[in-house]
Parts: C-alpha cells; structure tokens; sequence
C-alpha cells in the first residue's frame, strides 16, 4: 500500500467528459481526478471502452488481458495518459460495449436488454484491476466507485483478502440499476449476497444498493441532497438504508473544471469576458440572439435552460410560464433532449412565440457554452437535484440562476433578501414549491430587479462571477474521506 500522503486511487466511471457524456457524472469523472492528482495522489480512471471513446482517444496500448470466470472471452485493458495528465484505462469487451450512441439506451431509446450483463462485466474488471490480478503492476488503495454501474464492485469485492478500501459516490439516486431476480442468478452472483440485507430489492436485483450496503463510505454530491434522501420524498425507498448508514454518508458539493468553462478563455464562445469587463457579455446575448433568429434587443431579459428533458428538471415549469416573460418583454432560449412529450410540447411552444423564443432539440456542447454565456438568467426549477452543474456554470458566467431551492441548487445559490443584499452575499432567486406560481413568483422578483435596477443587476452577477466554484476545496473533502473510507477498512 503506499503512504496515507499518496494515495493510488482507481476512479470507476461509466462515462467521463470529453469521452463519452450524458450528463454530469461525465463532467465529475472527467475532472475530479485530475484535481485530486493536483493533491498529489495517483488517481487512474477506468471506463468501459464505447467505440466513441476509442475513437476520441486515439491512441490506446493494450497493458492486460483479463480471463474472467463466467467470460468465454478474454478481455483487453486499453490505456493512454489522457489531455489533463490522468492516466485510463479501457475494458475493451466489444460483445458488451462496442456499440454506437448513448451508452444506456439502445437506438429505440430503451435501456440496452443486457445492461445488468454489461456493468457486471465491468465491476468484474475493475475488481480485478482493484486486486492486481490483471499484470498492471499497480494496485489501488481505494477503488472510488460512481452510481449504480458500479454497484457491484464493493458486494463482490466484500469477501476478498486484502482488498482496497471502497467508496460509493451516488450522482442520482433516481437511477438503481433495477433488474429481474432471475438476472442474479444468471450473472452467477455469490448466492449469500441475495438477502434483504444485500443486494435484494423488494424481490429485485438492485446494483446501487450494493455499492451502498457493502462500500466502506458512501457519499452523494450536495450536503443537502444528502440530508433530502433520507426522507420518503427523495429515498426511494433507500432512505431507511441511508439513514442506517448516516456515519458513514455524507454529501460533498461538485465543483467545475475551470479549464473547461471560464468565460475568460473559453473557445466556444463568441467573446470573452471577466467580471472586470462584465459589459462584453453583452455581445455574446446578441450572438446568441443571432443564433436562434431573436430580435436583437439589449435590453430584453434574456432566460436559458439546458438538460435532460425528463420530469426530475421541472421544464414543463418553465414551458408554463414562457407566455409571462413573453409579456414582459422577454426572450427564452432552451437546449435539451429527452422525453418525447416533453420535446413536442417544447416544439408546440416554440412554434407558438418564434420571435421570442428559440429552441434546439438535441445535445451541442458549443451551444451549451454559448448559452451560458449570453443569457441574462438561468432558469433551473427541477423537482429534485443531487447538485446540477448548469446553475454552477451560469455563476461562472455572470448569468444569474433561478433555481428551486433543492438539493445542491440550494447549496450553490444565495436567494436575493434584504439581508444577502446588504451582506452582498446574493448571487440568485429561490423558491419553494415545485409549481409554475411558485417558479413564475422567483421569475417575477428577477424581471423587477433585471428591469428597475441594472447595476444591482450587475452585482448580483459578478458576485456569482466571484465565487471559487473550482474543484479545490471538494477535491480536499474527498482526500478526507478516502482516508476515512482507509480507516474502517483497517478496522473490520
Ligand atoms: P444531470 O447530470 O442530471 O443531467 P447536471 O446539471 O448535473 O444534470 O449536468 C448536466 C450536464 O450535461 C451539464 O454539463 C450540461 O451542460 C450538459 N448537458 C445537458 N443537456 C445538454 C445538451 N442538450 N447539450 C449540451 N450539454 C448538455
């Protein structure tokens, strides 16, 4: 083992940006490791090897080949030293994972029929990277595992000798990795491990319960959506293994990786700015203006959303209340893709107000910079929030989030009272309920003050502008609780 200073630390990821992204997870695994190497750990990261992924690599070494029991073929461990100087590693299955598009879902948008057979492949990897039985040379102290496609590595991994410690990080708890009981028996899972107490789930198969059952420390990505998730609202019914497990679960906010999403150097937007010359934004709310056929006005408050269109992030909220900022001379703008009632009615909305709103369906990363960048407002009402990275990016960017005060939105964003007004502590609206009164009563209180008062405006955006929202502090955090998660496996 090396010292408790240096720590080897194998990150488990499904996916991880710029390789392969659906959401924020991707943006975590791409840049926590290497804020953590800043720390002076060896962190690798290990992914499933997507085609995509291969292609946007390029140059790849195979270091291993893996013989697992219950695989009729080996199985390659491709690796490279990727762009931010974190070494990865590919588990190169093709009959698993050698297929186009989003890594979930098949082309028919439903869930690939074999997923529980491909993310129990690649647990088996990590773990026998994690053990050093594949000809690596290197053993992690501390396998990090991230969301349910990881879930079975601390399960299977619990009755080994010598084993790294293990730490469970849940980025949404919407998603368990829920499978029939027949799937556990036919991915010949030790028969022991199916109990209530295990990986059981009223008569189910359930992957993100392994991770949180059986990992030496479990943690989620907001100190309140930690707190939120032992309660029926958020738990899923996990609240009461969560709260069962509350020394050992705890929340610890993402940060953004500054290279990545900085208005200063950022190549996918028109103009840069910093909050010293906050006025040139403005010429990035008339590209984006430009971009989707607005009437260029300066003066018209101009509102984004970007995600996933699916219930969890309240769009049909903001569809709602699209009408109300129209009336008071308002502009939207949205980017997203999901659910297909979700885009029609944002098509139907679109088609309605074409001079003041603008829409892309689909997943464009430059845009989603430009958005950042050269809206006036964010709008981000979800229903519930494990962190939400959008409304992180807009502080970065003097774009002013509206936000429901849930999960880490509200850990991120100070709602404007005459208190952090006069502290000079607010950066954004809050509001409680999820409905479209409550999200249009924060839109209304954004629009008084977009509209009486410009330079308080301005404040409130580069106060958001000035906060550290970089990896520093939570990389530390995460330091503490390898080490703790080291500390109670030295104790079992
Ligand atoms: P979640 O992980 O629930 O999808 P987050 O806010 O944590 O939500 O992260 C979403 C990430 O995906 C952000 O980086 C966001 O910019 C990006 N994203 C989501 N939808 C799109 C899209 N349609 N085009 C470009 N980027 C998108």
């Amino acid at each position: 083992m090396s010292t408790s200073s240096t720590l080897n630390i194998l990150f488990a990821a499904s996916e991880a940006a710029p390789l392969i992204k659906t959401g924020g997870l991707a943006d975590v695994a791409g840049s926590l490791p290497a804020a953590l190497r800043e720390l002076g750990h060896d962190v690798r990261l290990v992914l499933p090897a997507y085609p995509q992924t291969i292609e946007k690599i390029g140059e790849l070494t195979t270091v291993a080949t893996l013989k697992l029991g219950g695989y009729q073929q080996p199985i390659n461990i491709l690796s490279s030293l990727l762009d931010n100087g974190v070494p990865c590693y590919l588990v190169d299955a093709p009959e698993y994972f050698s297929r186009q598009g989003n890594p979930y879902l098949a082309p028919n948008g439903h869930e690939w029929g074999d997923n529980a057979e491909r993310f129990a492949l690649f647990c088996r990897a990590i773990i026998a990277i994690g053990q050093n039985r594949s000809q690596l040379k290197w053993q992690p102290d501390l396998i990090h595992c991230n969301d349910w496609q990881t879930g079975l590595v601390a399960p299977l991994l619990s009755t080994e000798p010598n084993r790294p410690a293990t730490l469970f990080t849940i980025h949404n708890l919407a998603y368990q990795g829920l499978f029939e009981q027949s799937t556990f028996n036919r991915l010949a899972l030790p028969e022991e491990l199916w109990t209530l107490h295990g990986l059981e789930f009223h008569d189910q198969l359930s992957y993100i319960k392994g991770g949180i059952v059986y990992s030496d420390r479990v943690n989620t990505v907001s100190p309140t959506y930690a707190q939120e998730v032992l309660t029926t609202e958020f738990g899923y019914g996990l609240e009461g293994l969560l709260s069962h497990r509350t020394n050992h679960f705890s929340g610890i906010i993402n940060g953004i990786d500054y290279q990545e999403w900085n208005p200063t150097h950022d190549s996918r937007i028109h103009h840069h700015y910093d909050h010293t010359s906050f006025q040139l934004k403005q010429l990035n709310k008339k590209a984006l203006q430009a971009h989707f056929n607005l009437p260029q006005k300066p003066n018209a408050p101009l509102f984004g959303y970007i995600g996933r269109l699916v219930e969890q992030k309240g769009v049909d909220l903001i569809l709602q209340i699209i009408p109300g900022i129209i009336d008071r001379g308002g502009q939207v703008v949205m980017l997203g893709s999901g659910e297909a009632k979700l885009e029609k009615a944002m098509q139907e909305m679109h088609k309605k107000f074409p001079e003041q709103t603008g829409l892309f369906i689909g997943y464009d990363e430059d845009l989603a910079h430009q958005v950042e960048a050269g809206c006036d407002a964010f709008l981000m009402p979800s229903r519930f929030e494990p962190c939400g990275l959008n409304q992180i990016y807009s502080l970065r960017y003097g774009t002013v989030p509206i936000v429901r005060h849930t999960g880490g939105l509200a850990d991120t964003v100070v709602d404007v009272t005459p208190e952090t007004l006069a502290d000079g502590s607010a950066t954004g609206f809050h509001f409680d309920e999820a409905s479209s009164s409550a999200l249009w009563g924060a839109v209304e209180r954004a629009l008084d003050f977009y509209q009486h008062s410009r330079s308080h405006w301005q404040r409130l955006a580069i106060t958001g502008m000035q906060q550290d929202l970089s990896w520093a502090s939570s990389a530390e955090h995460y330091q503490t609780l390898y080490i703790k998660a080291l500390a109670d496996l030295e104790e079992c």
